[in-house]
């Protein structure tokens, strides 16, 4: 029974220890281990459920009527998969009601509803697996661990025994032979109680094709449409891959949750944690923004337009260079192994940010070592001969991690974040830099190495020591606080390189929190200050002759790219789907423009100013 095994807390690849006693126990033991060894007759390529961070709810109680939310409203949650879309909202079908449990069966009538349960779990096993064989890549391997589930004996013969045993119903009898199972995992707590949404969705599964309904889940539309709804179960995020699904929208989950993995494995953007969003009219028109988590309805029709036009991805060649040739290597900000994927489809010349504490948000402990090597080779073995540049955990902030922030702190992005955590815990980054040589060691890919939030030049001097003494040989900085910017020149005599967080340093330039919606004007790369501050960097890198790297969101910027680089800027970092457009606005002109551009916006007094000086620059010779 797969389930058993999930409530044993067993994940695919550990080792586990059978025994057995009584009559032909060794015979059963090897029936066991041959169940095993056959992928539980169902062909070794079977994955048991791979964990599925996020918290999921464990007690489903009814969901409230959602609250209707009018036109012109944004609601704010967690972007988790990166990019812009419009579109009209269709709701996920509902879910099952719970079936009647007064209801007894007669016994005359109870085998009847025996063979329905068996004939309904093998008819939705079928489909799970037509539909496995169509998808691909995380949502095969989810589909797959479903379909396992559905097939699982004792779930079956479970409700099996309470239709005869007690007359249930075999809706109902599914039902609560599922929720015996969930409570179990329930009980297990962190990642395994997790595993409940997969239960609930196989047994809403097995119930409609009982009652002969249609199965809850992703309807089919002609249209593109975003999808909303209070939480999506791991089949219905992998049977976005088929339809006209262009974004999605959940009340629920985190960051690591399903929706956000498949979400980013598609490029489809996605903000979950969205409170309200199911009150959200059918068909209104819904603009998602998953680099700033917010979702804004029925926005004014330009924004619509410029959404849309900024859907579309434009193609890369693979390599980043100005009109006359001056190379600017672009490269891609990936947060594990499925984004360095797409990232190398996309044609990434490496990768210029690998935020690491993406890989471990779902942990009340810290990663072992050996899970750490594990996580890192997942994206360098992505990229063999060329350069990724892992960031260590910028933990805290928008993105605590449980086993290395404290529980409570007035001023998170201005407490113990970042490079700071090895204040209090040098273990924590000592063991990291050992897992990454490690893994640099077991893969092709040219690491270099770069600490978050920075501010001094001894905590930059003490990172590089703590890198070179792990053996990690070239160590950078990231650029995101006004102090490091403005200590560029020092910083240059002890780092290799730096990295521009441009994110972070608007937020700390303008003292603007950067997930204060109200706030985005502040938050913006174009703020005078901003680009002064970069300027003073790019000039202290040219002096030392050592790398000036853009990674915060406005590397990404097609705008702005020419500007950064005649501020001195020698390679960007973005999103996969920037690197066309990016690409494109580079190969429009020489760097003498890109220089003059930079000198006229350092003048600028305004967003206005610094843009419209851009422009007038740049617009005579681009023609994007
Ligand atoms: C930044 O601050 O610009 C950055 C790239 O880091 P993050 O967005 O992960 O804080
Ligand atoms: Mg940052």
């Amino acid at each position: 029974s797969l389930s058993r095994l999930l409530i044993l807390g067993a994940r695919h690849g550990d080792e586990l220890e059978l025994s057995a006693h009584g009559a032909d126990a060794e015979g059963a033991l090897d029936r066991v281990a041959a169940l095993f060894d056959d992928g539980f007759g169902e062909g070794t390529d079977a994955a048991v459920p791979q964990s599925a961070p996020a918290p999921a709810p464990v007690e489903e109680s009814p969901a409230p009527a959602p609250v209707a939310v009018g036109s012109g409203a944004v609601l704010r949650g967690r972007g988790v998969s990166a990019g812009k879309v419009a579109a009209p909202v269709v709701h996920l079908a509902p879910p099952l009601p719970e079936p009647d449990a007064a209801a007894v069966i007669a016994p005359a009538d109870r085998l009847d509803e025996v063979s329905a349960i068996e004939w309904a779990a093998v008819a939705v096993a079928d489909q799970l697996r037509s539909r496995t064989a169509q998808a691909t890549g995380e949502a095969r391997a989810i589909l797959d661990a479903s379909r396992l589930l559905a097939s699982d004996p004792e779930l079956v013969a479970d409700a099996t025994a309470l239709v005869q045993a007690k007359g249930r119903s075999a809706a109902r009898a599914v039902w609560e032979a599922a929720a015996v199972h969930e409570k179990g995992l329930a009980a297990l707590g962190g990642r395994m109680a997790e595993r409940v949404a997969d239960i609930r969705d196989v047994r809403d599964r097995i119930i409609a094709e009982i009652l002969e309904v249609d199965m809850p889940g992703v309807p089919e539309r002609d249209e593109p449409f975003v999808l909303v709804a209070a939480d999506l179960a791991p089949a219905d995020t992998a049977s976005l891959e088929s339809g006209r699904c262009v974004g999605i929208v959940t009340e629920q989950g985190g960051p690591t949750s399903h929706t956000a993995i498949i979400a980013r494995s598609l490029g489809l953007p996605a903000v979950v944690g969205v409170t309200g969003v199911t009150g959200v009219a059918d068909g209104a028109m819904l603009l998602v923004d998953g680099d700033h988590g917010t979702v804004e309805v029925d926005p004014p029709e330009e924004r619509v337009v410029a959404a849309r036009a900024a859907a579309i991805v434009v193609p890369f060649d693979g390599t980043g260079s100005l009109a006359d040739g001056h190379r600017v290597p672009l490269l891609a900000n990936v947060g594990g192994a499925a984004d360095a994927a797409t990232a190398a489809t996309a044609r990434a010349e490496g990768v210029g940010l690998f935020r690491t504490e993406f890989c471990f948000l779902d942990r009340a402990d810290a990663p072992s070592i050996d899970e750490q090597v594990a996580a890192y080779c997942g994206v360098l073995a992505a990229f063999p001969g060329r350069k990724v540049v892992v960031r260590t955990l910028d933990a805290g902030s928008d993105k605590p991690l449980p086993f290395a922030n404290a529980d409570h702190e007035d001023n998170p992005a201005l407490g113990v974040r970042g490079l700071r955590i090895a204040r209090r815990s040098p273990q924590l980054l000592d063991d990291q830099l050992r897992a990454l040589a490690l893994a640099a060691r077991a893969e092709q890919a040219q690491v270099e190495v770069m600490a978050p939030m920075v501010s001094t030049v001894e905590e930059a001097r003490d990172f590089a020591e703590r890198c070179r003494a792990a053996g990690l040989e070239r160590v950078g900085i990231m650029i995101e606080t006004p102090s490091a910017a403005l200590l560029a020149a020092e910083l240059f005599e002890v780092v290799d390189f730096v990295s521009l967080g441009t994110n972070d340093l608007a937020q700390y330039t303008l003292a603007a929190d950067r997930l204060v919606s109200e706030l985005g004007d502040l938050n913006d790369p174009w703020q005078p200050a901003v680009l002064r501050l970069i300027g003073a960097v790019g000039e202290a890198g040219r002096a030392a002759g050592k790398p000036v790297g853009v990674c915060g969101e406005a590397g990404g910027d097609p705008t702005l790219a020419p500007v950064l680089v005649g501020l001195g800027v020698t390679s960007l970092s973005m999103t996969s789907r920037s690197l066309g457009r990016v690409a494109a606005a580079l190969a429009d002109v020489d760097e003498a423009t890109c220089r003059r551009a930079a000198t006229a916006i350092l003048t600028a007094g305004t967003v206005d100013e610094a843009r419209a000086a851009a422009r007038a620059v740049l617009e005579g010779v681009s023609s994007h």
